[in-house]
Order: structure tokens, then C-alpha cells, then sequence
């Protein structure tokens, strides 16, 4: 349950009563809220004439809720806004990895002459062998830098482990949490407690229940610019490298209040299918996409078959302008 205080309560009283009914305390402008474990079913008699207002929720999908925030929350940062109101499907778009600076400056060169605002690329890679290309970390992240310098981009990169959480809460503009990482209450907590975007991507053997309790971890951290990304699920399929899960993105867009993005270059794993799956994800209504692309994919030190050449994102983008505005939303 979420119980927002009235106004003249004074935080040592909120927090006596948090500690009481074993809820997480928040304070958004003047008003104190209360969120309890979903056990608590009404407000507690003790609270009855502090309560402004209640929200009764059956699970411990609660700040996430669409029963507590009718409207998607807008994710601002800069002069990129999606969700609210907008009906803009953000484009970000990047390598899987940041390989050298040559390598990163073509793209966001790229990203510069198709007009994409948001730059996409890994530093901290968690690969599944320890023999692969790990990423270049910290150097990684001064490349990023210095292309938001240069060509006024916005940059997302993902966190893996604790050891790096405030190195990428520094540099980047988003923070992507990886499916690898989303279980992580270390990085979880660290963006809870940042101000930053946060776009947490599904892990890919976790219930759609699971998914949102990680990004309430950052929503009760008191960060609610949680943005939720799927980026397919493990099946009994072989043939493709993870199954896409569009129903459960419906499922997300009805239940919650948070934006989605979808990743059909992870879902897919091969490129030849990327495409086709991005003006899908585009044609069901989505706040933003993920895709990657490579100068020269063949050479790509990580998820080398699944990114998009710049000619083949260029002609993808082109195509997605008229998908996106057929259901109502404009790309960004
Ligand atoms: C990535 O975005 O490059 C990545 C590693 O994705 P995921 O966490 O979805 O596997
Ligand atoms: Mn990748």
C-alpha cells in the first residue's frame, strides 16, 4: 500500500510511523510517503488522520503501478523527454562496445547526420567467457565523454558490477542496467539513489513480476526515472538468439506506469532479422528502441552478428519514421 501523508507532518513523525508499519519512506516536494510491505491491505488506525491519501495495490508492483500513476511517468534529461504526454519513440543506437576512439567517433557521426540524439555503446561488458573482449572501462567512458563533448550527444552505458556503478553514474547520461546485472541490489540501490535515467532491461529468465520488483528498488530509492527495456527472453527456441516478448511488453504498457523500450538487436542476435522486429516494436507503440550498429559489424569485438551496418541503420531509420507516425508517436 502506498500512503502519501498530508502535508503538515513532520518528517521525525513519518519516520517513527515508517519504522512502525515497516514501509519505505519517501518525500517527493512537501508530502510524505509511506509504501508498506503488500501484506498491509488498509491503513493502519495509528495513521488513519495523518492519510491524505491511500493506495491499495495487491503485489509489491506498487510505485510502478499504473493503480498509483494513471499516466506513463515522462523520463526527462536535457531536452529529451519521452513517455507523459510525448508520444516519442527515442532512437538509441550505438556498437554493442566502445572499441577505440576512431571506431566511436563513426558513430556518432552517424547518430549526428540521422538526427538521433542519444548515443548507445558498453564499456563494462558482462561477457558470458572470461576469454572474450571485457570492454575499456574506464577509458571507454572518457571516449563517451568526449563524444557528447564534441557532437552535443546524450550517452547511455551500461553498468555491470558494483566496482564501476559510480564511474557510469558519473559519465553517462543514462544509465542502462544490463539483463545480466538487473538482480544486482548493489547497482539497484546506487541508481535508486542517483538522478539520472535509469533504462533496466529484463533479465532473460525473469518473470514480468520479477522485472518490475527490480525497477521498484529504484523507484522506492526515491530515482523515478525508471524506464523498463525487453530485450527478449530465453525459450525452447534455438534458431534466433532470445524470443522477443511483445506480449509482455502489452502486458508492461497496460500495468505500469513506466515507459518501455525495446531491443530487438539482443532479442534477435542476428541482424538479418533486426529490421523487421524494430518497425514491429515501432508499430505496437513504444517509447524508445535500442539498436546496434557497427562501422564495420564483421570486426566487432562483441555481439559481431547482430549489429546493423551504417548503411543498413540508415535505411532502417528512414523506415521507422512513417511506422511510428501511422500509431500516433513521432521518432526522436
Ligand atoms: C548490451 O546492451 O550490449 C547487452 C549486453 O545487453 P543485455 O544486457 O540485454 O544482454
Ligand atoms: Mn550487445
Amino acid at each position: 500500500m502506498i500512503i502519501h501523508l498530508k502535508h503538515n507532518i513532520a518528517a521525525t513523525e513519518a519516520e517513527l510511523w515508517a519504522a512502525q508499519s515497516k514501509s519505505i519512506l519517501l518525500k517527493k516536494e512537501d508530502t510524505h510517503i509511506l509504501i508498506t510491505p503488500s501484506a498491509v491491505k488498509e491503513v493502519p488506525d495509528y495513521l488513519k488522520d495523518a492519510t491524505a491519501e491511500s493506495f491499495y495495490m495487491e503485489n509489491d508492483m506498487q510505485l510502478a503501478s499504473r493503480k498509483y500513476l494513471k499516466e506513463t511517468r515522462t523520463i526527462k534529461y536535457g531536452d529529451v523527454s519521452i513517455g507523459g504526454t510525448s508520444k516519442n519513440t527515442l532512437m538509441m543506437t550505438g556498437p554493442c562496445s566502445v572499441e577505440s576512439e576512431e571506431q566511436i567517433t563513426a558513430c556518432a557521426e552517424l547518430c549526428v547526420e540521422l538526427g538521433v540524439k542519444v548515443l548507445r555503446a558498453g564499456c563494462y561488458k558482462p561477457r558470458t567467457s572470461p576469454y572474450s573482449f571485457q570492454g575499456l572501462g574506464l577509458d571507454g567512458l572518457k571516449l563517451l565523454a568526449r563524444m557528447r563533448e564534441k557532437y552535443g550527444l546524450q550517452i547511455i552505458t551500461e553498468v555491470r558490477d558494483s566496482t564501476h556503478v559510480d564511474d557510469v553514474i558519473e559519465y553517462a547520461d543514462w544509465i542502462q542496467i544490463g539483463a545480466k546485472s538487473m538482480y544486482d541490489h548493489g547497482i539497484l540501490r546506487k541508481c535508486g539513489a542517483a538522478r539520472k535515467p535509469v533504462l533496466l532491461k529484463r533479465g532473460f529468465g525473469t518473470t514480468l513480476q520479477e522485472f518490475v520488483q527490480a525497477a521498484e528498488f529504484i523507484l522506492s530509492g526515491g530515482n523515478d526515472q525508471v524506464i523498463l527495456c525487453e530485450r527478449g527472453i530465453r525459450t525452447f527456441e534455438t534458431k534466433t538468439r532470445f524470443t522477443l516478448d511483445l506480449c509482455g511488453v502489452a502486458y508492461l504498457k497496460e500495468y505500469t506506469n513506466l515507459p518501455v523500450v525495446l531491443d530487438p538487436s539482443h532479442a534477435m542476435g542476428y541482424a538479418y532479422g533486426v529490421a523487421d522486429l524494430a518497425r514491429a516494436c515501432t508499430a505496437m507503440g513504444t517509447d524508445g528502441l535500442l539498436i546496434e550498429s557497427h562501422p564495420d559489424p564483421k570486426s566487432a569485438l562483441s555481439d559481431a552478428s547482430q549489429q546493423l551496418n551504417f548503411e543498413e541503420l540508415r535505411s532502417l531509420y528512414k523506415s521507422l519514421l512513417p511506422v511510428a507516425n501511422a500509431v500516433g508517436y513521432q521518432m526522436i
